[in-house]
């Protein structure tokens, strides 16, 4: 294993920011750390850096333990949102800062051969005698991302790296970092509170709510089969139905009720559909449907997003691909029949998540 934390718990007064969080990131593997904003990520990144000490529980680097080194001997690299470049040295510079530190200190020759060759990892070659305030936000990080390589980190550590830049150059810097880790395969561990940026970038997924690790997992396998409500509706746009509503859709639409249990009050229950995993018809086909009114039609490059409202009020979220839209001539306020292809039904009392293929 690459980092090992298992137990930690920190709190800051009364509150705790970190609650017995236990998470493995498998040697060379880079995984993403998910969470909403003040659901604890940067506390346990520092944690795992030895910058902040945690209540309790332990951190194992590279089969090591780690609890109590100083960060100096941890072997982490970071990089930061705002971690900025030493503005009154060049990129060289910068980028040999954690060699020029090292002891024993490597020769001139090694450190100039090392920068070197982290200046063409980084694409940046022919930039090495400029400043910070001379490069491009993304160009920036991508240096800080080079200084953090340089001395051959066991693990490194980003929070939120690419943060702070807009979202084109952000799209272009993910493809850009799974590409090099690719390359580099050096243990990583990423911190983001955006689902796609995790999904685009990372072989595993640790998602983070309330100081808490909610669910671990391959991406698609956390977005397929989701644990809690919380990862499902953190991982992607989702239609939460009351079990009311299924009562009542099936007693309205008798001729073809959809084949699911009813939930008992006492279960706490709510049935999650994906916008893509609903089908559209306009004639009742001997599918179980239900009726439901085209509220508002908006085409969205390849894919339509439909709202419709149900007989019983309930408003529904669906996307269709263009094509099919077309093929239906769907236009606003007409009346269609809808039936949700694939439904998770979540008990929040009974902790259980079942799925049904309709
Ligand atoms: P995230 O990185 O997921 O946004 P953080 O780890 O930064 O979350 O913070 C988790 C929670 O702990 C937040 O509610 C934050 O306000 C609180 N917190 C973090 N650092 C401190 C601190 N030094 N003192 C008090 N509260 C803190
Ligand atoms: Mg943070």
């Amino acid at each position: 294993m690459g980092i090992v934390v298992r137990n930690l718990t920190k709190h800051f007064g009364a509150f705790a920011a970190v609650n017995d969080v236990s998470f493995e990131v498998p040697s060379g593997q880079l995984v993403a750390l998910l969470g909403p904003s003040g659901s604890g990520k940067s506390t346990i990144l520092r944690i795992i850096a030895g910058l902040e000490p945690a209540d309790s529980g332990d951190v194992e680097l590279t089969g090591e333990d780690a609890t109590n080194l100083p960060v100096q001997q941890r072997g982490v690299g970071f990089v930061f949102q705002h971690y900025a470049l030493f503005r009154h040295m060049s990129i060289r510079q910068n980028i040999a800062f954690g060699l020029e530190v090292q002891k024993p200190r490597p020769s001139k020759e090694e450190i100039r051969a090392r920068v070197d060759e982290l200046l063409h990892l980084v694409q940046l070659h022919g930039y090495a005698d400029r400043y910070p305030s001379q490069l491009s936000g993304g160009q920036r990080q991508r240096v800080a991302l080079a200084r953090a390589l340089a001395p051959r980190p066991k693990v490194l550590l980003l929070d939120e790296p690419f943060g702070a830049l807009d979202s084109k150059v952000r799209d272009e810097l993910r493809t850009w970092l799974r590409k090099l880790h690719d390359e580099v395969h050096v243990t990583s561990l990423f911190v983001t509170h955006d689902q796609q940026e995790a999904f685009e970038v990372s072989d595993q997924v640790v998602v983070l709510n309330k100081g808490k690790v909610e669910q671990m997992g391959p991406p698609q396998a956390l977005y397929e089969m989701p644990r809690s409500r919380f990862v499902a509706e953190f991982l992607g746009s989702v239609n939460v139905l009351r079990p009311e509503t299924l009562l009542e859709m099936n007693d309205i639409s008798d001729e073809a009720p959809l084949p699911l249990p009813i939930p008992g009050p006492a279960e706490d229950a709510s049935l999650l559909v994906r916008p893509h995993d609903f089908e559209i018809t306009r004639h009742r086909n001997g599918r179980p449907a239900w009726s439901a009114r085209i509220r508002r039609l908006t085409p969205l490059g390849g894919l339509v997003r439909l709202d419709l409202n149900l007989l019983d009020g309930t408003s529904l979220h669906v996307q269709l691909t263009r094509e099919r839209c077309k093929e239906l001539n769907l236009v606003d306020g007409e009346d269609v029949f809808v039936t949700p292809k694939d439904v998770k039904m979540f008990s929040e009392t009974k902790a259980f998540v079942e799925n049904y293929v309709i």
